[in-house]
Formats: C-alpha cells, sequence, structure tokens
C-alpha cells in the first residue's frame, strides 16, 4: 500500500512540475507578446527624506494583461530572469525611466532608481547600452541610481566590480537592494563602490513588534551611517514604524505608508 502511495505521489509531483512548466511558458510568451502589443508600463514609488522632502523615486514594471488585469512583477520577473528576456525588459524600463526622467521637471537632487537584475548586468554591453542612454536622454548621472541585489556578487567578482566602478566613475551611483536577506556582510560591500543600503521589507515590517528586527535594524543603520552608507528603509506601512526609522536617524524612507507606485504618466509631485 505504501508502495502504491508512493507511486501516486511521484505522479502528483510530476503533474504539479508539468503544470509548472507551463505556466512559467505561458508568462515567457506572454511577455514575449507583452513588449509587442505594448502592455508593459513604468510605475514610480516616490522616496522621502527625513524631513518629508522628496527624495526620489523607484522604477517599478508593470505588466497589464488584456485579460488577466495587472500582473505582479514578482509573479512575472523571477521567470523572466531565466532567459535573455529579462535583458530586454530591463532595456525597455531603463529608456522608459530615463525618457521619463529627461522630460519631468524635478529637482537637481531627485534621484531615480531602476533595478537591474543580474543577467542584465552581466552583459558584456550592459555599460555601452546604457551610457548611450544616458547620452540620449541627457540623464545627470547623480541622478541615476542603479538597486542590485546581493547575488549579483555570486558571479565573476572582478568583472561586477570593474563594471560597477566604470559606471560609478561616469557618476551613476548603486544601491543594494532587499540589504540583510543576502549572504553579503558590510565588510565585503565596503570593498565594492557602493553608495547606498536599501534595507529589506521583511526586517522593516517587524520593527514595531519584535524588539530583535529593531535591535538588528539599529545596528545595521548605526554601522552602515558609520561607514557613510546613504541607507533607505523599504516597506514602510505604518506611523509606529516611521517614528521607529527616524529615532535611528536621517534616512530616506520608502513604503505605501508614504506613497504607493503610481502610473509615471499620473506623477504629481507631494
Ligand atoms: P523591489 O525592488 O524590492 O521593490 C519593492 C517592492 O515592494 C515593489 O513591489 C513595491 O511595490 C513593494 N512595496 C513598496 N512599499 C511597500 C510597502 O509599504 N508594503 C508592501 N507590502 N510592499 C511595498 P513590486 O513593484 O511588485 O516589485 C517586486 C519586485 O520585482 C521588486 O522588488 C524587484 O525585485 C522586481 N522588479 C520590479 N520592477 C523591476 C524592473 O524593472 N526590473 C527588475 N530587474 N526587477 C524589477
Ligand atoms: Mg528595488
Ligand atoms: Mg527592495
Ligand atoms: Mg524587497
Amino acid at each position: 500500500q505504501a508502495k502504491e502511495k508512493g507511486g501516486n505521489q511521484i505522479t502528483l509531483y510530476d503533474d504539479q512540475y508539468k503544470a509548472h512548466l507551463e505556466q512559467n511558458f505561458i508568462i515567457h510568451s506572454g511577455l514575449l507578446n507583452a513588449l509587442k502589443e505594448d502592455q508593459l508600463s513604468l510605475f514610480l514609488q516616490a522616496k522621502y527624506n527625513a524631513d518629508t522632502s522628496l527624495a526620489g523615486a523607484e522604477a517599478l514594471l508593470r505588466w497589464q494583461h488584456p485579460e488577466k488585469g495587472m500582473i505582479s512583477p514578482g509573479l512575472f520577473i523571477p521567470i523572466a530572469e531565466k532567459s535573455d528576456l529579462i535583458v530586454d525588459l530591463g532595456d525597455w524600463i531603463l529608456a522608459q525611466s530615463l525618457a521619463w526622467l529627461e522630460s519631468t521637471p524635478v529637482e537637481d537632487s531627485f534621484q531615480l532608481s531602476v533595478n537591474i537584475s543580474p543577467r542584465q548586468f552581466m552583459r558584456t554591453d550592459f555599460v555601452t547600452k546604457l551610457e548611450a542612454l544616458m547620452a540620449k536622454y541627457h540623464t545627470r548621472p547623480s541622478q541615476l541610481v542603479l538597486e542590485v541585489t546581493e547575488s549579483l556578487f555570486i558571479d565573476d567578482i572582478d568583472e561586477v566590480k570593474q563594471k560597477m566602478l566604470s559606471l560609478t566613475e561616469l557618476g551613476v551611483q548603486f544601491s543594494i537592494d532587499d540589504f540583510g536577506t543576502g549572504y553579503s556582510s558590510l565588510a565585503y560591500i565596503r570593498s565594492l563602490p557602493v553608495q547606498e543600503l536599501k534595507i529589506d521589507r521583511s526586517f522593516i515590517s517587524e520593527i514595531g513588534q519584535d524588539k530583535g528586527a529593531r535591535a538588528l535594524v539599529e545596528v545595521i543603520v548605526a554601522i552602515a551611517r558609520h561607514m557613510g552608507f546613504r541607507i533607505v528603509a523599504e516597506g514602510v506601512e505604518t506611523r509606529e514604524q516611521v517614528e521607529l526609522l527616524n529615532s535611528m536617524g536621517a534616512m530616506v524612507l520608502q513604503g505605501f505608508y508614504f506613497a504607493r507606485p503610481q502610473a509615471a504618466s499620473d506623477w504629481s509631485v507631494k
């Protein structure tokens, strides 16, 4: 009987795996179509300084599917990242972001953050393509921040560092997104040209209830500040979190408490 059960389980997992592959295939081909059919759009989420002035915004991709409605990047980015499709999506969002920055009146201090996937960053022509886009849209390099995750550092680190250096020499900045969820230490990040750390939402969401999470964020913030990093807290949702974060010193705050991501075409400065 056990054997029979085991057999059934294998079939079940098999079927689930097949369904999973089919789902990925549908999303992948749907995305190819989305690029062609103009179903993608640029959304922006504002970020604020401790004094509540506008610090900048983060560019976030959205997929408006004609039948399924809005599909979350949390669902389709990981699938796009499995192939060069992420390079096409990445090129698209970069061009949209820089075009928006050129055509929108913002302060010189306004910084636009764009998420960059490891596969996109590792392309040999990433730096030249970005430079060409920045020239086309007259981008002030100091207004562009590239958000990368710690997973980039498991790639060829010498090449990663070299590319980061050539971009920072131009004046572009780097931010470590979802900081704290990966394996890299502050000591390691110090050896890279990085200007900003974005503390992951999972820590921020717990600082109200969990003393341990609060202590952890306090220590990360204190060390990061002493090391000269700009600090961003992501996923700030409550007044209590704002107060706790402000008590830890000046940092940039981003989250639903302040502003939800909004269509770039609807952008209004607050
Ligand atoms: P991320 O870069 O860490 O972006 C922050 C995510 O948290 C966004 O989700 C944002 O809408 C969400 N968020 C912001 N504030 C709050 C809050 O207060 N509470 C909660 N619960 N969530 C908040 P989104 O737009 O769904 O994007 C998810 C992820 O998809 C991003 O995480 C990023 O890793 C990826 N992604 C989005 N757009 C792009 C893109 O253009 N290129 C690449 N490579 N990845 C992208
Ligand atoms: Mg991000
Ligand atoms: Mg993040
Ligand atoms: Mg995150």
